[in-house]
């Protein structure tokens, strides 16, 4: 008896049929990233600064946004132990990214209810972090995180956010994420400059007159170059300690990759493009109410027009970028990339580097974007791709991706980008 194949082909084709359908589900679960970039005006607008006080709110409960990083733009007992803070962006409208970082404290221990508000039309995105000296932050235990109930089982983000706070005259620090700003920054900058390889300067100063540092990794002489960029959009924490953890890889002193590719490559790295946005508690944009990721076009602001001129005069040297990297934050890890159709100084070296850092994580299948059209040139990676020809990509990292991993995809990125680079292979295939 022979098999009727008349009779199980449908059967087969049916089920190819089935594999293919839940195959292209589970690509199409996939976050299909931001909306598409609009082309805005990045002429100076004015900001609101905030009121920088302590705030004696009554009850003997006192909150201050007396530090670098601070937002907090009012507070009211607004219940029985129930105190309510406001918080409001430099203007609008804005990139609904509501940053807050506040001290709270109490003359006699007391339970609070601590509720964080936000101007009408802005929703609660991040999820509050504590700690006792601002510089080591944990996730509030959700036990006592209440995001607003309406918002439960719908599409809509939290109108506010309430939380549980058992207070006492021990100052407690409240942040939408860690805090980290400009001088931490320039600290952990001067810290790698104490390698021979690493020469920390200022490369110009931002609208309010702080430090923009540029970092100088590898070998000087070299002409083969790589541009990293961080921190133009000020809470994007996560996108730093990715940037952060990427940068240190690529300097483990005797490491013999990490050698090799110092020795052939001359790294720069500005690792706080925005630092009056950090240092002022911005939700997005830059002293000079615009958002710097909108501004690689137009050229407007002082913080665009140094790193742009920068990167012009090593072309003026006969120097060449390969690679360019921005490090962001949003709700997912997700990869920005140029268009593959558009071929840069080392074509196809972008993916090649996501998919062979992505093979180092068990199960991690990496949410890559390539711009479709050849988009408006205003955001950082897709002008430095059309000026100067380095391959380029906004790394972006989600708000609440684990610490752990934020920092080991950092490192296996600069590993992957390292061997790449150096293999030469990228070149030749294409
Ligand atoms: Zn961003």
């Amino acid at each position: 008896m022979g098999i009727n194949i008349r009779r199980i082909l449908p059967g087969y084709f049916f089920l190819i049929g089935l594999i293919l359908l839940a195959s292209c589900g589970i690509r199409d679960k996939k976050w299909k990233g931001q909306a598409p970039l609009e082309r805005v005006e990045t002429a100076t607008r004015p900001i609101q600064y905030q009121l920088k006080k302590t705030y004696a709110v009554g009850n003997g409960i006192y909150l201050s946004n007396e530090f670098e990083g601070a937002r907090l733009n009012g507070v009211a007992l607004t219940g029985k132990n129930e105190v309510s803070v406001l918080i409001t962006p430099e203007n609008t409208p804005i990139n609904e990214s509501p940053w807050y970082a506040f001290k709270i404290w109490s003359d006699t221990p007391q339970e609070i209810q601590l509720k964080l508000t936000y101007t009408a039309g802005y929703s609660h995105r991040y999820y509050p972090k504590i700690s006792n000296n601002g510089k080591t932050w944990t996730r509030i235990d959700s036990s006592a995180c209440h995001p607003d109930p309406a918002a439960l089982n719908t599409k809509e983000s939290p109108k506010y956010c309430t939380l549980d706070l058992s207070l006492t005259s021990d100052t407690l620090w409240i942040a939408a994420q860690e805090l980290i700003v400009s001088t931490d920054i320039y600290k952990w900058a001067e810290q790698l400059s104490e390698s021979s390889f690493v020469v920390t300067s200022d490369l110009a100063k931002s609208r309010e007159g702080r430090p923009i540092k540029i970092m100088q990794i590898g070998n000087p002489e070299s002409k083969k170059l790589l541009m990293i960029l961080s921190r133009q959009h000020p809470p994007e924490v996560t996108g730093w300690l990715a940037m952060k953890a990427f940068v240190e890889r690529l300097c483990v002193p005797e490491d013999s990759l990490a050698s090799l590719f110092r020795n052939e490559y001359c790294i720069y790295v500005v690792p706080c493009m925005n630092p009056d946005g950090v240092d002022n508690g911005h939700w997005r944009n830059s002293s000079a109410g615009i958002d710097l990721n909108r501004d690689w076009e137009a050229f407007n602001q002082p913080e665009t027009q140094a790193v742009r001129k920068f990167m012009q005069e090593k072309i003026l040297q006969k120097h060449t970028f390969y690679f360019a990297v921005d490090f962001h934050s949003t709700f997912e890890d997700i990869f920005y990339t140029i268009s593959p159709k558009l071929k840069g100084n080392m074509p196809g070296l972008v993916p090649k580097i996501i998919k062979t850092m992505a093979k180092h994580i068990p199960g991690y299948d990496p949410n890559i974007r390539p711009n479709e059209k050849d988009a408006l040139r205003i955001n950082s990676t897709v002008s430095i791709f059309h000026s100067f020809h380095a391959e380029a990509m906004t790394y972006e990292v989600g708000d609440d991706t684990p610490r752990e991993l934020i920092k080991k995809k950092g490192e296996l990125t600069a590993e992957s980008m390292m061997e790449l680079m150096l293999s030469g292979t990228t070149t030749q295939n294409h």
